[in-house]
């Protein structure tokens, strides 16, 4: 078992090992007293894990209910947030009781605004079941649903009182998504650790293969790196905001692409036109986009978003919420490890960097 400690209003462990689901209620109960548990979790995942999740936490003392939605990013808006918080009501959930997030990014995200805002917040707990969640979502307390075309419009920050990974459940999770994980991962490595990005170069076999250790090392290694940003700064008033590497182009791709294509495929997009305006800017060599390009690429991250134009592309980063004091929030990479905010990035530069990548 490996852990990683975060310290930000709250101090909280994330909790990283294998075949750990059935003790996850002595784990909770370390950190909440018995009480009721309200499990929220998506139709998939449900069927693979809700069962020993729920038996665990019965055996340690907690009464627990479950909340189940259609799976997909398509669930992840207001009207199953008002389901869930119904749900809460009825089942005379209390300010006492808690949630667990049992799934991915989208059951992380949702679970965690209702944790946020019923009875003005209660506790929650999460168990993330894909990489993207493992690596990434799970950690740092944002919340959020989307609303209308907006991803995330709707949350608040609202920390877990342990995050609780399994990387076994990767084993059930499909290639597209795992590999789609791998978008986050590699992002962090180019915002924060060059070190940890040839770690990532060099062991993509194993990656690839979920060697077992290898996997434990890389979710230690990247949840380390979201801890690090997250506790410097807990509100993203800065720093937290070098996270959004290929975020802006990457959510205008995903919102017009009407979500056919993973968030993770979407970030890697973001990515390499990131990377290039970069590279235009001579921030990083044409050497160094390749290489970072064709690791991407390793792990099939190169989808095409051919049936968007570059004009439609960089009308929807402006309605995007990272505008600042009408710029984009963009952020651009000075070397491998080292990412800076930008307000400067024009439409031009956006213009040519699409018109490469969609050639
Ligand atoms: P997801 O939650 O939709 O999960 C992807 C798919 O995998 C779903 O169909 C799910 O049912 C299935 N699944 C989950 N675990 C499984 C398992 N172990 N075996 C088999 N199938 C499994 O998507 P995601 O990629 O985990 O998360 C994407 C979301 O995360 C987006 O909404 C994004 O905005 C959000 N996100 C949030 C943050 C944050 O800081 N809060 C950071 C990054 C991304």
């Amino acid at each position: 078992m490996r852990s990683v400690t975060v310290k930000t209003s709250a101090t909280y462990e994330v909790l990283i090992g294998s075949g750990l689901l059935q003790k996850a209620g002595e784990a909770v109960k370390k950190v909440i007293s018995p009480c009721k548990a309200a499990i929220v979790t998506d139709s998939t995942v449900v069927h693979l894990y809700e069962e020993t999740v729920r038996k665990s936490l019965t055996e340690a003392g907690f009464s627990v209910c479950t909340f189940v939605f259609p799976a997909g990013e398509a669930s992840k808006n207001i009207h199953t947030l008002s389901h869930l918080l119904e749900f809460l009501a009825k089942e005379e959930m209390t300010r006492t009781d808690m949630i667990v997030a049992l799934g991915g990014g989208v059951a992380g995200d949702m679970a965690g605004v209702a944790a946020a805002t019923y009875l003005r917040g209660i506790d929650f707990i999460q168990i993330p079941t894909t990489l993207l969640s493992q690596v990434d979502s799970s950690i740092g307390g944002k919340t959020g649903v989307d609303f209308i075309q907006y991803k995330n419009m709707i949350g608040a920050f609202h920390q877990p009182k342990l995050v609780y990974i399994n990387v076994n459940t990767l084993k059930s999770l499909p290639e597209r998504e795992y590999v789609s994980g791998m978008a986050e991962v590699i992002k962090h490595s180019l915002i924060k650790d060059q070190a940890y990005y040839c770690w990532i170069r060099d062991h993509k076999d194993q990656i690839l293969s979920k060697d077992p250790d290898t996997m434990l090392e890389m979710i230690r290694k990247s949840c380390d790196i979201k801890r690090q940003v997250v506790e410097a700064d807990p509100k993203e008033q800065g720093e937290r905001a070098l996270l959004n590497f290929g975020h802006t182009l990457g959510h205008a791709v995903e919102t017009l692409m009407d979500f056919s294509l993973l968030h993770g495929e979407c970030v890697a997009i973001g990515c390499r036109l990131a990377l290039k305006i970069s590279r235009n800017r001579g921030m990083i060599s044409e050497k160094e986009t390749e290489e970072i390009c064709a690791l991407f690429d390793a792990f099939s991250l190169d989808q095409r978003f051919d049936r968007l134009t570059p004009e439609r592309i960089i009308e929807t980063t402006k309605s995007d919420k990272k505008m600042a004091g009408g710029h984009i929030r963009f952020i651009l990479l000075k070397r491998i490890g080292e990412a800076c905010i930008d307000l400067t990035v024009s439409d031009e530069e956006m213009m040519e960097v699409l018109e490469e990548e969609l050639r």
